[in-house]
């Protein structure tokens, strides 16, 4: 799957892509780091950084930069989903809606096009669950 530079370094690229195959927190390089160093602790960051930089122009993974300033990744999945983050604590939910997958491709067509890919991210603060009422 991969040109080859020496045994070591496949092995090393074999547990980062482990790493991102069993995440589904869509970590940074920091902390694919820190799962890789885990289990093998030659790894080093910049290894980590390059073979991240690999990964995606051959297309295994997918960056996201969810405007926290870190570049984030994720195994290509099989099926297409979408992200709500929320802008508190920064977790990641995933989601797919099929009236916004439809709607999608109906504006792209509305507009002469056939639509091919998209990228919907929701910015979103948690509803309150703080029912006032309820202390009396
Ligand atoms: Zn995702």
């Amino acid at each position: 799957m991969f040109a080859d530079r020496g045994m070591r370094m496949t092995e090393q690229r074999r547990v980062i892509a482990q790493v991102i195959e069993n995440a589904s927190d869509h970590p940074d390089v920091e902390e694919l780091y820190k799962r890789a160093s885990a289990i093998d602790p030659n790894i080093s960051i910049s290894t980590v950084y390059r073979t991240v930089r690999l990964f995606e122009e051959l297309q295994i993974i997918e960056k996201h930069e969810f405007r926290d300033g870190r570049a984030r990744y994720e195994a290509i999945p099989d099926e297409h989903h979408d992200h709500l983050i929320d802008v508190r604590s920064g977790k990641v939910i995933e989601f797919k809606n099929d009236r916004i997958e439809q709607l999608q491709e109906e504006i792209a067509r509305e507009l002469g096009y056939e639509l091919v890919e998209h990228r919907l991210e929701l910015y979103a603060v948690p509803i309150s669950r703080d029912d006032k009422s309820d202390k009396d």
